[in-house]
């Protein structure tokens, strides 16, 4: 498997590199960071890494002492869902790139800077709106996305939120368009 480098800011000196790892992040992060910093991930992402080839690095990884397996309180992720839910990316991410934000936001509480490694779209833009630190092999994003939910039968637009999947009116599947684009600046 051909593995990327990681992009990741330069650590300010004497202080731990810590990352967060989606399954994405095991795949094309972890031979470049297998000596540097602590790797947090979930029992969620942890269940992800089926394919034989990451779940062995992964492994590898963990009996090495790399990689903690920590579960986010519900305090975070409810945090994470309302930031979510906020964005419109809510009905997009899996309950492992929820508890991925969560504890990211978690090890913030703790003091630590964690970087957040993910090729998820939705995720980064979440991470965004939280003001997380978050990197990913093939680069961030350079536009944060508000999302307006619509339904593509009769038109109507919607806040986007938890609970909506579906038109009130008609019971046609929502689906959703930018409506507010904000450019990044910084590394890219
Ligand atoms: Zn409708």
């Amino acid at each position: 498997m051909k593995v990327k480098c990681l992009r990741v800011r330069r650590a300010v000196a004497g202080k731990r590199r810590v990352f967060v790892f989606d399954a994405s992040g095991f795949i094309t992060g972890l031979d470049s960071l297998l000596h540097e910093g602590e790797i947090y991930t979930t029992p969620e992402v942890a269940e992800e890494l089926r394919g034989a080839e990451v779940k062995r690095r992964c492994e590898t990884a963990l009996s090495l002492g790399r990689v903690k397996i920590e579960s986010p309180e519900p305090e975070h992720l409810e945090a994470a869902r309302k930031a979510a839910a906020s964005t419109g990316d809510l009905f997009k991410l899996s309950k492992a790139d929820l508890s991925i934000l969560a504890l990211t936001v978690m090890l913030e509480g703790r003091g630590l800077r964690p970087t957040l490694v993910s090729e998820d779209y939705a995720v980064q833009n979440v991470a965004e709106h939280l003001n997380l630190n978050y990197s990913s092999a093939v680069g961030r994003i350079r536009l944060e996305v508000k999302w307006a939910v619509y339904c593509p039968s009769c038109g109507r637009s919607f806040q986007p939120s938890l609970e909506l999947q579906t038109c009130p009116v008609c019971g046609e599947k929502l689906k959703r368009k930018a409506w507010k684009r904000r450019r990044l600046k910084g590394e890219t």
